[in-house]
């Protein structure tokens, strides 16, 4: 059916039927909206350049490998994700997620991509997920935003952007993004890496299976790295929490032997 509504005016009312509360677009025929729309205008907090323009010879990961690169600070890495032009998510998503915490923490959590919450306040894990994570944090005595470094955890995400109804990403998107989140994890010199379910084993472990994978210590980009179940598994799967507190009480004693 054509409406006759325009990109914008079909954004807006969706945007209108976000805030009353829908979740699902419910019709007879999907319809790719990333094919048919222009790209959206910039949302992002991130103070971010505008994106290259690019040809389709431009090698994507090579282009994301570059960027990465060139970023000598995390602030610098932010805004160099802002500007990549390559992953199609952003032109769907509100806000760029970069991070939360505190950056040089001993733990680095990496998770899959924002979902909806986190995709409105530009931070990761601050939906139900989120805050359950933070309980689970809480009882080992971390925090997001303790005082002192040495108690903070570092969270961030394999994509920075929301893909649609929070499906799992794919495999392209997390090639095109893994230099960023590599030269992510090189700047905010963690200790210890946290892999929270199976897109972020998939990303740093080369891969999944997260109900064999956790609990084992593993080694990624040269650091000893933990695959745990998610929080949004937990909370669907409430049985396996018994699991996932002997993974926090093992990263405890790990943190604890590290100094
Ligand atoms: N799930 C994730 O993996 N990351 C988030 O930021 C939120 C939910």
């Amino acid at each position: 059916m054509d409406s006759g509504m325009d990109w914008h005016a079909a954004r807006a009312a969706l945007e209108w039927q976000v805030e009353l509360g829908a979740t699902d677009a419910i019709q007879d025929t999907p319809v790719n909206r990333f094919e048919a729309a222009p790209p959206a205008p910039a949302r992002a907090q991130a103070p971010a350049a505008a994106p290259a323009a690019h040809t389709p010879e431009d090698d994507p990961i090579a282009e994301a490998e570059a960027a990465a690169a060139g970023a000598q600070d995390l602030g610098a890495l932010k805004a160099a994700m802002a500007a990549y032009p390559h992953c199609d998510l952003r032109r769907g998503a509100r806000n760029l997620v970069f991070a939360d915490g505190v950056p040089g923490a001993p733990v680095m959590i990496v998770g899959e991509a924002p979902g909806r919450d986190e995709d409105r306040e530009g931070r990761p894990f601050v939906g139900r997920a989120g805050q359950f994570l933070d309980r689970m944090l809480d009882a080992i005595g971390r925090k997001r935003d303790a005082e002192s470094a040495g108690h903070a955890v570092y969270i961030t995400n394999v994509l920075p952007w929301r893909p649609p109804q929070n499906r799992t990403p794919t495999a392209q998107e997390i090639a095109m993004l893994l230099p960023f989140l590599r030269r992510h994890v090189t700047l905010a010199r963690p200790r210890i890496l946290v892999l929270m379910g199976n897109a972020s084993c998939q990303a740093l472990l080369g891969r999944s299976g997260i109900t064999r994978l956790r609990g084992h210590w593993d080694e990624a980009l040269g650091l000893p790295a933990l695959p745990m179940f998610h929080p949004a598994y937990l909370l669907r799967n409430p049985q396996a929490k018994r699991e996932a507190w002997a993974d926090l009480l093992e990263l405890q004693a790990r943190l604890r032997g590290a100094g």
